[in-house]
């Protein structure tokens, strides 16, 4: 299907990249009250919050300079030559509504807004934001039925409770989201997964669930098509999400996140594997933990979009496949 031009970004051939307002993959910012919101297959959609933050903060900060770096990205796919803004309506949808100083009241902001998101046909692209966003992005999306997930991140985020119970932390998310139906935990494969631990119970829960945890000694063994193949495998053909915690990557690559693990994927690895993910039934995806005052170079920023825009791929290729 071919898509509207008011929807093509601003190509770096007519304005220069480094000029205009830096809106997302220099997309046409179209929020909730816009006249031609009903006309939007893809929103890409900032979180600026961090208040699940158990460390180092910062990720409230990562929607903006994700922005700005994004107006680097050009339009069409190097390898598989996909260009996401031909295939669909893809659009700037700003940011999500947030209350920096109550965790509950951001929850269901963020829960209405992708609720609404989800309710107009739009399939959500997300920049965070720590990865509790991710849990009422779930709420919002997979209220009626759970849902599959491919989660690229360095950690589980499958704890019960940090700090004496206290159970909504961005360690937390995909634990909440699999008690609460949100997630099919047979349908849920976590790739990446290393560090110093704390006692492990999170992966001996997990695995309990049925959710596949590769490890990155486990990834570095395999091989990484056949980590895809399994991934792919297991989500099947049924409504699937994608969360990229940006610390599943090396922090040679991406140092500017709260809880970076070395030994890490390359972003290299990180493309191939991304690439691996065509053809799924994908409902939305995120990117989450970059954060800015770690990084004062930008790269991780940079590294973040480049990757958001591998995702936008498969998801235009996914909403194309099923029809808008
Ligand atoms: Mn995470
Ligand atoms: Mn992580």
């Amino acid at each position: 299907m071919k898509n509207d031009p008011f929807f093509e970004p601003i190509p770096g051939t007519t304005l220069p990249r480094f000029a205009g307002v830096p809106s997302f993959m220099r997309l046409p910012i179209i929020d909730t009250k816009h006249k031609r919101i009903d006309d939007v297959d893809i929103g890409i959609i900032g979180v600026p919050w961090d208040g699940g933050t158990t460390n180092r903060p910062g990720a409230r900060h990562g929607p903006r300079q994700l922005r700005d770096l994004s107006t680097m990205i050009r339009a069409t796919h190097p390898l598989s030559k996909i260009s996401p803004f031909n295939l669909v309506n893809c659009a700037d949808m700003g940011d999500c509504s947030i209350n920096p100083a109550d965790l509950d009241d951001t929850m269901e902001r963020v829960r209405k807004f992708y609720s609404d998101v989800k309710a107009r046909g739009i399939v959500p692209m997300t920049a965070g934001g720590d990865h509790l966003v991710s849990l009422p992005v779930l709420r919002g999306l997979a209220r009626d039925a759970p849902v599959g997930m491919v989660h690229f991140d360095a950690h589980t985020d499958l704890f019960d409770s940090y700090f004496d119970g206290f159970r909504y932390t961005h360690g937390t998310p995909f634990r909440r989201a699999i008690e609460e139906g949100l997630l099919d935990p047979k349908r849920v494969v976590q790739i990446g997964i290393r560090g110093t631990m704390y006692d492990g119970e999170d992966i001996k829960w997990g695995r309990a669930q049925g959710v596949t945890i590769i490890t990155m000694d486990a990834c570095m063994e395999r091989g990484l098509d056949a980590v895809m193949a399994e991934a792919r495998q297991i989500v099947g053909d049924k409504p699937t999400y994608v969360s990229f915690d940006i610390d599943c990557l090396d922090p040679a690559f991406a140092p500017g996140t709260g809880t970076p693990e070395i030994g890490g994927f390359t972003t290299r690895e990180a493309q191939m594997m991304l690439r691996q993910l065509e053809g799924l039934n994908l409902i939305g995806a995120d990117m989450v933990e970059v954060s800015p005052p770690f990084d004062n170079s930008g790269n991780t920023a940079w590294v973040g979009v480049s990757i958001m825009f591998e995702l936008l791929c498969m998801l235009a290729v996914a909403v194309d496949a099923r029809g808008h």
